[in-house]
């Protein structure tokens, strides 16, 4: 039981929170700002789900979480989220029902959707920090890019195998994401689902990018401002790297020299699928609000087995064919031929 009050908190928080409380690197006057802190988690798989673990405990009073992804059985070895009855659900939704269980005492805004050249301004903005749980560098450049416009401190993290690394990203202060790793094309990165990673490396880089994302909610200089932390499990070694500002960075230089990296909008793009099936994704940049109820009839209509009818998508087979569609528009098409197929899919099942 909680000994004192303290405005603004009731006994069963001070309790929750007061082996942290205790901290004095937190304390009282900590644990306020963490509950006044808005903070946005991009990307709930290996690194997000840690991340949000944690900051939903630490107590990050508004918490909004990004994925356009559903939950898949080959996600559950490093994705602590989710369990087995959440496979076919909705990432963003399975991970907010469960956060709803780690913390009643903060709000959780799940966001079912792609992070693209074309929304990321909107999807950070009011934030105070954001944190990178991505797995991709073209989504990792337009956040970067919303950030230093904004002015919102970004967390990068990134994880593969058995290595991974972290920097934190202070517009106006210290390089940003493309002084340091720009003009990456994703098609030339190895994939998890390819080259495969270890969920001990994703929950160090992870722990690191809460242990900054509470330093800047702290009021306290990041360790990683202007530098990438860089951890091989493999001999557990750490290398600090020290970072320079790029002047000529055509995102945060004083004096760029060239325009910045196109990044394509990728409404429409294959991924890697297993097993040599092909797999299609739209992302929509903005929520198209998609009735579910009557999505589900339809494909109900046409022949597919609903397999999860989730309150933000749905995911269904039929044969062969495989998807899901979230209530953004986001949409999954899997085991088809090719993209025309694909297409057609949707546009059926959306009424296109
Ligand atoms: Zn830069």
């Amino acid at each position: 039981m909680a000994r004192f009050s303290i405005p603004g908190f009731s006994d069963a928080e001070i309790d929750y929170y007061s082996r942290q409380i205790v901290l004095d690197s937190i304390g009282l006057s900590g644990q306020r700002k963490l509950k006044d802190a808005r903070v946005c988690v991009v990307g709930v798989g290996g690194l997000g789900s840690s991340i949000v673990i944690q900051l939903a405990s630490m107590g990050v009073g508004y918490l909004r979480i990004v994925d356009r992804d559903v939950v898949e059985a080959s996600n559950l070895q490093r994705q602590h989220l989710y369990g087995v009855d959440m496979v076919g659900y909705p990432k963003v939704e399975a991970a907010a029902e469960r956060v709803r269980g780690l913390n009643p005492f903060i709000e959780v805004d799940p966001v079912p959707m792609s992070v693209t050249p074309g929304n990321a301004e909107a999807i950070v903005e009011g934030m105070d920090v954001v944190v990178d749980g991505l797995d991709a560098m073209t989504p990792r450049y337009a956040l970067n890019r919303a950030c230093v416009k904004l002015g919102i401190p970004y967390v990068f993290g990134a994880v593969i195998t058995n290595v991974g690394s972290v920097s934190t990203i202070v517009p106006g202060e210290t390089p940003c994401v493309e002084c340091f790793q720009g003009g990456i094309a994703d098609d030339e990165l190895p994939t998890c689902a390819v080259a495969g990673v270890h969920p001990s490396i994703i929950s160090i880089i992870a722990s690191i990018q809460v242990s900054e994302a509470v330093r800047l909610i702290m009021g306290r200089k990041p360790n990683l401002a202007g530098a990438l932390m860089y951890c091989d499990l493999e001999d557990l070694s750490f290398e600090r790297i020290e970072l320079a500002r790029v002047d000529s960075c055509p995102v945060c230089g004083s004096d760029p020299v060239s325009e910045p990296f196109p990044l394509k909008h990728g409404s429409f793009e294959e991924i890697c699928g297993r097993e040599g099936r092909r797999v299609f994704v739209f992302s929509p940049d903005e929520d198209l609000g998609v009735d579910l109820e009557a999505l589900n009839g339809r494909l109900e209509g046409l022949g597919y087995l609903l397999t999860v009818r989730a309150r933000l998508g749905t995911s269904f087979v039929r044969g062969a064919v495989k998807g899901s569609v979230l209530s953004s528009g986001v949409t999954v098409i899997e085991g088809v031929d090719g993209p025309e197929v694909a297409r057609g899919i949707r546009a059926e099942l959306l009424g296109l």
